[in-house]
């Protein structure tokens, strides 16, 4: 196999022909895949469906510390819930919130009252300030970039390397704008490159010196767990922060919806003790507390953090065969050719992978019109809009293992064509 950049015209032509060829065979099986979302699969949620049964009216309702979980009480997490997720954040039992279903909400609930109340009493509203800016490391999860453009705020992209965000860049504009008022982190098998967070960028990032006092990293370590390999090690940031006089500056943020159920899983944060003063303050008057049959449930099944870290295992078995067939097919199909590069996940959900500059929003649309949805091209970056127009997130985990290689070979083909043809 020859490289594209090495083929003759004819060559290129006879190629050309032969994916054309490919690709109407494939248009004419009438496929319908979804590749579009990281969602976990049947047989992982499978693996957690014994959650349901630790919560039933033939066991205690009433915990060890004497709370009726069906009844009203207790703001920010059971007890027993606190401790066992102070564990997985790594961070001390006082200083979690247990929330609801869902991680996204509560960093929305923090961009939303940071905006309408700000975030400490001494610094207005962001929503009373001409411009906010949050840096966005990119690509990144497109629905961080969503809350930025709903409320407004202004977005920066930053480039990503293999050790985390290009650091020189994060400090110089949070040290001199003082406009910019956040920044969002996936810090471990980061969504969508999979790559997590060196030690030297965590240290830098809680030794920043923000021009703005309310400068706040939003910290969603939503893969904190999730081995696809031997596990990578992050840097604990609140106890960076802490060292570094700056212990106000993480807001926390995890979730079990790929440990237990998506969507009907737990929303986990975790933040300072004067930040948690004010988000508890401004928490009870939005809620009277979570759902603590939830909280139960969790605490019951999961026991402590052996018990989640035996149940990732589970996941890892049924997640890393898909992760090996797609890089198996893109080593195979598209390397090759020197048309493609991707990350090699250790963790987490996605794939990243850049086509030739001005190819992936081609490539997306051929998929689609052949009957596999993936990702949009540029969903990745801020505004939706990728400036090279190469990145393309794939997501590996919810079709069945030989549906996934049979969207992944219509990819490799579409990947060839738009090429080919750009
Ligand atoms: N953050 C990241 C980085 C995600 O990839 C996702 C999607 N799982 C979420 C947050 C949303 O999680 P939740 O279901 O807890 O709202």
């Amino acid at each position: 196999m020859k490289k594209y950049t090495e083929l003759s015209a004819g060559e290129l032509q006879i190629e050309k022909e032969l994916v054309l060829r490919q690709y109407n065979e494939f248009k004419a099986k009438n496929l319908s895949l979804d590749m579009s979302r990281g969602k976990p699969c049947a047989e992982q949620l499978d693996l957690v469906s014994p959650m349901l049964d630790a919560v039933s009216s033939d066991l205690p309702l009433i915990t060890q510390d004497g709370i009726d979980i069906r009844n009203y009480g207790v703001l920010d997490g059971l007890p027993e819930a606190k401790r066992l997720f102070a564990e997985l954040l790594e961070v001390r039992p006082e200083q979690v919130i247990v929330g609801g279903n869902s991680s996204l909400a509560l960093i929305y609930d923090a961009v939303s009252r940071a905006m309408q109340f700000g975030t400490t009493d001494r610094q207005p509203p962001w929503n009373k300030l001409d411009r906010v800016k949050f840096l966005c490391p990119s690509p990144g999860y497109d629905r961080h970039f969503t809350i930025c453009e709903f409320f407004g705020i202004e977005m920066i992209t930053i480039s990503m390397n293999e050790n985390g965000p290009d650091m020189d860049t994060v400090e110089r504009l949070v040290s001199s704008d003082p406009a910019v008022k956040g920044i969002w982190c996936i810090p471990k098998y980061s969504n969508p490159t999979g790559i997590t967070y060196s030690d030297d960028v965590v240290r830098r990032f809680a030794a920043l010196r923000p021009a703005a006092e309310d400068f706040r990293i939003f910290w969603d370590n939503a893969y904190c767990v999730h081995d696809l390999d031997r596990p990578a090690t992050l840097l604990n940031l609140m106890d960076e922060c802490i060292k570094q006089g700056n212990e106000d500056m993480p807001f926390i943020f995890a979730s079990t919806s790929k440990i237990t159920f998506s969507g009907a899983g737990l929303g986990l944060m975790a933040a300072s003790d004067n930040n948690l003063e004010r988000i508890r303050r401004q928490y009870s008057v939005q809620t009277i507390g979570f759902n603590k049959l939830n909280h139960l449930m969790h605490t019951r099944y999961l026991k402590n953090l052996d018990g989640i870290k035996q149940l990732m295992q589970g996941h890892k078995k049924i997640l890393a065969p898909k992760f090996r067939a797609v890089l198996d097919r893109l080593d195979r199909e598209l390397a090759p050719l020197g048309i493609a590069e991707y990350t090699r996940p250790g963790g987490g959900y996605f794939i990243s992978l850049n086509t030739h500059p001005g190819c992936a929003k081609r490539t997306v649309e051929l998929c689609k019109e052949a009957g596999v949805t993936l990702t949009p091209a540029g969903a990745a970056f801020p505004y939706g809009n990728d400036p090279s127009d190469s990145n393309i997130r794939l997501a590996p985990t919810y079709p069945p293992i030989n549906e996934l290689e049979s969207a992944m070979e219509l990819f490799c083909i579409c990947v060839r064509l738009a090429t080919i043809v750009s």
